[in-house]
């Protein structure tokens, strides 16, 4: 059995060495069990000295597979191409800046061997702002109503996945990727078990606020056309408290006579009809975009130095 472990690497100088050296000793300790191992890192167009750092580890280690963009593609791509070059039976999937403890390999791989396809690692909230907490609870909350995927508080990419997963995740092509929901789409048979969450030790995360926005906001639009629907309906029921209103309007002024009050109903009408109306605009727009995306077919990634001679296509 080949574990192929998948690290996407940005700007992760300061830890990568000691990354490997936590992984190199997985890797020991299941290797009287029959396992080897192979390391794929793909280092996302990192501004410091993360390729140098790979190119030394593969010159020690020649389970070391490097895979080097020609600039910041994001994480998403990053473990696309991880998935693609990795030759694994199985494949790991965490990130490289030891948030994900290497320990709980073994874990993964034990639970694999009961019959998983899918091991998730399923991160404990404890020591996180509780703004934090609470507004990824609600997230999640109002996610799972709307996406027809599951998607778990706490899960994130630290998962075991068999080559069948891989595969299957691999022929999804599309060009908005959000992992998460498409380890969940692929479904086989899969188990969740908890960790505590390492506090990141060396460099700083590369989320900002509106990072987390923009992915909170991939999540619900990648997944079906849920709020489209929302849309329609809100247009919907917009449309009939207007046509009450005016019957009202209109019974009233046939039975007492025509008043002119009514400055603030009209401003309130027209500002929250204009608001629906900009809204449900925003809506359509962030499908059109997608699809605008989708149709010019880029490659996911664009591939400057690597190690590795892949079978598949080199780009994209
Ligand atoms: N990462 C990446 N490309 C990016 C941003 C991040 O490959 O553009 C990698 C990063 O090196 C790390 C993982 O993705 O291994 C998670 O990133 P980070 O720690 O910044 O996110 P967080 O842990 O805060 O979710
Ligand atoms: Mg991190």
């Amino acid at each position: 059995m080949l574990i192929s472990i998948v690290a996407p690497c940005y700007n992760e100088e300061a830890v990568i060495e000691l990354f490997h050296h936590h992984v190199q000793q997985v890797a020991e300790d299941l290797l009287p069990l029959g396992h080897d191992m192979e390391f794929v890192y793909v280092d996302d167009g990192s501004r410091d000295g993360t390729l140098a750092a790979l190119k030394r580890l593969a010159d020690r280690d020649a389970r070391v597979r490097y895979v080097s963009f020609s600039r910041n593609f994001g994480k998403e791509a990053a473990l696309l191409a991880g998935l693609r070059h990795a030759a694994g039976d199985s494949v790991v999937v965490m990130d490289s800046d030891l948030q994900h403890p290497p320990e709980l390999i073994t874990r993964m791989v034990e639970l694999h061997g009961q019959g998983h396809d899918q091991v998730i690692a399923r991160r404990t909230r404890n020591g996180d702002p509780i703004t934090r907490t609470l507004t990824a609870r609600l997230y999640y909350r109002l996610v799972n109503r709307l996406v027809d995927v599951e998607l778990m508080d706490g899960v994130g990419d630290f998962r075991l996945l068999s080559r069948r997963v891989v595969d299957a995740v691999l022929a999804l092509t599309e060009y908005n990727r959000f992992s998460k929901g498409l380890f969940a789409w692929v479904g086989f048979p899969s188990t969740t078990f908890e960790y505590e969450n390492a506090v990141r030790e060396h460099g700083r995360s590369s989320w900002s606020l509106r990072g987390l926005l923009n992915y909170a906001l991939d999540g619900l639009l990648s997944f079906n056309n849920r709020p489209l629907r929302a849309a329609l309906y809100l247009g919907m029921a917009l449309l009939s408290c207007a046509g009450l209103y005016t019957a009202w309007i209109v019974g009233a002024a046939l039975v007492t006579g025509v008043e002119t009050p009514g400055y603030v109903t009209i401003i309130t009408a027209i500002t929250a009809f204009a608001g629906a109306q900009m809204t449900m605009l925003g809506v359509i727009g962030e499908y059109t975009g997608r699809i605008y995306y989708e149709v010019k077919r880029r490659p996911h990634f664009l591939v400057k130095a690597t190690n590795v001679e892949l079978t598949k296509d080199l780009i994209s």
